[in-house]
């Protein structure tokens, strides 16, 4: 789908009228590695100074909801538990739903601690499911057994399909990397449940307490955050200090509703059109 520049005034108007909540990408949107990206600090203390409500939504399975309310407070970001969903917390939600409470578990010892004190029950022994999260710890072994479990039809789950994570030096092997790697292996892929798919959106409007039309979702993927933005109702706001450069959009099929340079960007939109004072 050819581009065509969206981010007017008289589009903003119509783009961010009748939001009541925001929701935020984490790497690359608000920081990059330890460093704040431009205009992070300011939107999010206005929307807190403001009361408007707001969300930090993360793929980013490799660390703890507790460990992201720690590096934002580090940055200086109001953040508290209740305000960070990570996919992690995602999958939590979805073990419940579906009873699956003894995965084989691929992830940093603090998820694992994260998953324990959430009542599942990660195991290697006689496991009832896999699941694969963004594993720094990640190892042959963990590799070989998690391929022989799918072989062996355990349900198989992932936290997000990403990529690469983007980092001050480069993007680094992420979940979805690890899911080719397995899909190779074993012909099979998992159900996965970070963006852009229905049970983070809708974890994403539970914890907001709104519907999704009234939230704007902002992030730099156009395959993730985008796209969950477009099939699950938000409002869609790309910002441009991550991945996504704006020829990217000429081959994509995932379009935002609004374009951001920046949340300094954005946040005047956001005065312009009233939703924030
Ligand atoms: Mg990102």
């Amino acid at each position: 789908m050819p581009y065509t520049p969206r981010p007017t005034a008289a589009t903003d108007a119509a783009t961010l009228t009748g939001i009541t909540g925001l929701a935020f990408d984490l790497d690359g949107t608000v920081y990059l590695g330890p460093t704040l990206l431009p205009g992070a600090l300011d939107l999010i203390m206005a929307l807190a100074g403001a009361g408007v409500p707001y969300l930090f939504a993360t793929n980013n399975s490799s660390k703890t909801g507790a460990g992201y309310v720690n590096s934002l407070s580090a940055l200086g970001l109001p953040a508290d538990r209740d305000r960070v969903l990570t996919s992690n917390d995602v999958a939590v939600l979805h073990l419940r739903r579906t009873g699956l409470q003894r995965p084989f578990l691929l992830a940093t010892p603090d998820v694992e601690d994260e998953y324990r004190d959430q009542g599942i029950e990660p195991t290697d022994d006689d496991p009832d499911s896999v699941l694969l999260t963004f594993d720094l710890t990640l190892t042959y072994d963990k590799l070989r057994r998690a391929s022989d479990l799918i072989r062996s039809g355990l349900p198989y789950l992932a936290t997000h399909p990403d990529l690469v994570c983007p980092t001050p030096n480069g993007p680094i092997p992420d979940c979805g990397s690890f899911i080719a790697l397995l899909a190779e292996a074993t012909g099979a892929r998992p159900l996965v449940l970070g963006k852009p798919h229905a049970s983070m959106a809708s974890a994403i409007g539970d914890r907001l307490d709104m519907p999704a039309e009234r939230v704007a979702y902002v992030g730099d993927r156009l395959y993730t955050d985008v796209r969950m933005a477009a099939d699950h109702g938000f409002v869609g706001v790309l910002t441009l200090t991550g991945e996504t450069r704006r020829e990217h959009l000429d081959s994509s099929p995932h379009v935002p509703d609004l374009i951001v340079e920046t949340l300094e960007d954005l946040h005047q939109r956001l005065r312009r059109t009233g939703v924030l004072a």
